[in-house]
Formats: structure tokens, C-alpha cells, sequence
């Protein structure tokens, strides 16, 4: 007799996961630990307050911001950095937002950081402010975006400087913070999917970044809808006012001290911006769990477990002529494959298309195929899978 999984009673196929922590696909796996802690914490109740103070020293510990918030994926903590920056502590314009009428709220964001994540500012009533002008792309020797640009665009409108991490982005995030600190205005960092190394979790906070946000759902391995932002304190008091449940009366309003100073407030703000995007008990558990994990996680073996992993898959399909492959990335090695077009039965477009559609659906990561490339990602495989994966290469390619 077989048991059959939640997927397939569903009647859902379930997917190998050969292209990294992506969210269409269920991101990572959950660690076993905080998918049972937060089985536990379904047993019974706590103040979601409490437990984001709880949270907020775990990540003040482990980022060395001043506080730290969980908040429902990176995206979410974007928006609520966003409400935040444009908010402060004044509880009306809590209550205005996203609507932004007589009240500054620009985001200043050199234009070879945007990215359609900028949504998340918008969701809070941001307006984007371009800067710079994608010279570095004409192969003219010009600069990306320069640090007089965004100094030249900040203006009394600006609340905030949006910031995309990445190995690539430039100017240095330290040099733009320094811009941005002499107007007195706080820099945002999307650092979603900037981890491992575990040491990033502390490196934009130390370049003197003011909000930084995380997903908790990719390398932390904690519930799919989470992330965490971790900065300034006055910042995240902000945050969880626009983001806890606010029906609440005065005379019995008691939030933690350690989140929320209620003598800097002048009132109760009433529910707030990032209401929708709430976090659960459960989720709040999870998360916990799983970031003390990850910050005691042996990177370095995880790392040569993927590389080895890698290596295998190249040696695997070594014997496959219309195909080159070379091992690429860093802490995360990433099998990247070379579809010779004229050689080959199916372009990489194909080759993607074919692994998907059939059974089980199987995703690589497909970022170039334009190129005639795609790359498999061990990070997110299953004892076994690696071998399914090269049969069906073996089957579409020979
Ligand atoms: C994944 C990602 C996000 C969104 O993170 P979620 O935790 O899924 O909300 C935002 N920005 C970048 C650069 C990302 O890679």
C-alpha cells in the first residue's frame, strides 16, 4: 500500500527543485525544526507583540542593527521600510498612507538599482525618483550612477534612498549611505536574496545602512512568507505600528517596551499599511528557529556538499556531446550548461520547456536562455533528484 503525500491527494504535481530559492516554485525547504516548532506554537497563543520583541533581539543580535522585525517575505519588508521612512512616528500620517497628499514621500533610487521589487515602495505610497542614467551599459567607459547624482537628487520631498544589493550594484552602499546621512535621510537595502554568506547578515547594517530587508523564506530556510528588516530602532517602531493589530485601547495599551517606546507616540495609530501582510504566531516561530539555525549553520560544509553535488552533475552528463558545462558561483555552486544549438536535438529553450512539462515537472534555472543556457542549482535537491534530473537531460538530449 502507498501513503500519498498532501500533494498528491490534492491532485498537485510536486515539482524537483533544481533552480534555487524561487517563489513560484515554494521557495527553499523549510528547516524540520521550525516547520515542528511552529506546529507547537499552533497549540496554544501569545501576544504577536511579544513575540516580535522576542524576535527583534534575535535579529538586533545577529545583524548588530539597533532592532529587528519580522515581517511577511523581503517585499513586505521593503513596503513597510518604505511606510516607515514616510511616516516616522506620526500617527496621522499612519493613517493616511498609501494615500501621500501634502506629505514627502520620495524615494530616491539610482536607476541601475530598480527593479519591479520597487512595487513594494509603492504599496506604502512612495513615489520612485530615478537617478543616474545607465551609461555604464554603452560600453563607453562611462560610470554607473554617480554618488553627485544621488546627492543632487535628494530634495526636501525625499524620505528614504532605495538601495539593490547585489555582487554587482555600485556606487558602494557605504559611500551612499555617507551621501544620504549628511541630508539626514535613511537608506533602504534590498538584501533578499543576499545570503549565505552568514556574514551578510551584519556587513549592510555595518556600512551604515538604517533598514535592511531579508527573505526568511530563501537561505534561512524559515517559513516561506517571512522575511526580516533589521535597522534603526526608532525605524522599526514605526514599522510594527503600521503592522500589529492597533485595536486597542489607550488606558489598557501596554506593547512591549523593548518594540515599542509608547511615550515617543502620540496615540494609538488604529490599523495601519501593512495590516494586510500580517505575520501569525506560527509564522513568527518559525522564523525564530530557523535564523538561530541558520546563523549556527556549517556554511562551508553546505558549501562543498553543493559544489561536490555540482561536480557530480557535470561528470554525469560529461558523455553528452551538444552540451558543454563548467560550475560556476561561489558559496553556491551552480552547474551552468551550454546548449550547442547546431549540434543539439532541442535549444535550451526546449530543453526548459521539456523538463517542466514532464513527470515530475522538474526547474532549472533558466535566466539565460536566451544565450542558449540554463543551470542547475543544487541547493534546494533531494537525495535522488540530481539523478532524475540528468536521465530526463539524457532522454530531451541524446
Ligand atoms: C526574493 C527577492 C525579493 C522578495 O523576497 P520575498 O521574501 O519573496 O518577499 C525582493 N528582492 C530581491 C532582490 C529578491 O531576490
Amino acid at each position: 500500500m502507498t501513503t500519498e503525500n498532501v500533494y498528491q491527494r490534492l491532485g498537485v504535481e510536486e515539482v524537483i527543485n533544481a533552480a534555487g530559492t524561487k517563489t513560484r516554485i515554494g521557495g527553499s525547504l523549510i528547516r524540520p525544526e521550525a516547520a515542528d516548532a511552529m506546529r507547537e506554537a499552533a497549540n496554544g497563543f501569545a501576544e504577536i507583540s511579544e513575540l516580535q520583541a522576542r524576535a527583534s533581539e534575535l535579529i538586533r543580535d545577529v545583524t548588530g542593527a539597533e532592532a529587528g522585525y519580522v515581517t511577511s517575505g523581503a517585499s513586505a519588508g521593503l513596503t513597510m521600510a518604505a511606510a516607515a521612512c514616510i511616516a516616522g512616528d506620526d500617527p496621522e500620517k499612519m493613517r493616511q498612507l498609501p494615500s501621500t497628499d501634502g506629505i514627502p514621500d520620495r524615494i530616491v533610487v539610482p536607476r541601475s538599482h530598480r527593479s519591479s521589487y520597487d512595487h513594494a515602495y509603492r504599496v506604502a505610497g512612495a513615489t520612485i525618483a530615478d537617478v543616474g542614467a545607465n551609461d555604464h551599459r554603452l560600453g563607453t567607459g562611462a560610470e554607473n550612477t554617480k554618488l553627485w547624482e544621488i546627492d543632487a537628487a535628494i530634495d526636501e520631498e525625499t524620505v528614504a534612498v532605495g538601495y539593490m544589493q547585489k555582487p554587482s550594484t555600485d556606487p558602494p552602499l557605504a559611500e551612499v549611505v555617507e551621501v544620504a546621512h549628511r541630508h539626514d535621510v535613511p537608506v533602504i537595502v534590498d538584501a533578499a536574496a543576499e545570503l549565505p554568506p552568514v556574514e551578510n547578515l551584519r556587513r549592510f547594517v555595518d556600512a551604515g545602512a538604517d533598514l535592511v530587508a531579508f527573505s526568511g523564506g530563501k537561505a534561512i530556510r524559515g517559513p516561506q512568507t517571512t522575511g526580516i528588516l533589521a535597522g534603526r530602532k526608532d525605524l522599526i517602531r514605526s514599522t510594527a505600528l503600521q503592522h500589529l493589530d492597533m485595536h486597542e485601547h489607550r488606558a489598557i495599551w501596554d506593547p512591549p517596551a523593548g518594540l515599542i517606546d509608547s511615550d515617543a507616540v502620540d496615540g494609538i495609530p488604529g490599523q495601519g499599511v501593512g495590516r494586510g501582510m500580517k505575520v501569525s504566531k506560527e509564522e513568527l516561530v518559525g522564523l525564530i528557529t530557523a535564523l538561530d539555525l541558520f546563523v549556527e549553520e556549517d556554511f562551508a560544509a553546505s558549501s562543498r556538499k553543493w559544489r561536490a553535488q555540482a561536480e557530480g552533475i557535470v561528470d554525469d552528463v560529461d558523455s553528452l556531446d551538444c552540451v558543454s558545462t563548467r560550475v560556476d558561483g561561489g558559496d553556491v555552486a551552480t552547474v551552468v550548461v551550454t546548449v550547442d544549438g547546431a549540434a543539439a536535438p532541442a535549444s535550451a529553450t526546449d530543453v526548459v520547456r521539456r523538463l517542466r512539462t514532464g513527470s515530475p515537472p522538474i526547474f532549472v534555472g533558466s535566466d539565460d536562455i536566451e544565450r542558449d543556457q540554463f543551470t542547475i542549482n543544487p541547493m534546494c535537491l533531494a537525495d535522488g533528484e540530481a539523478d532524475v534530473l540528468v536521465d530526463r537531460l539524457y532522454e530531451i538530449l541524446s
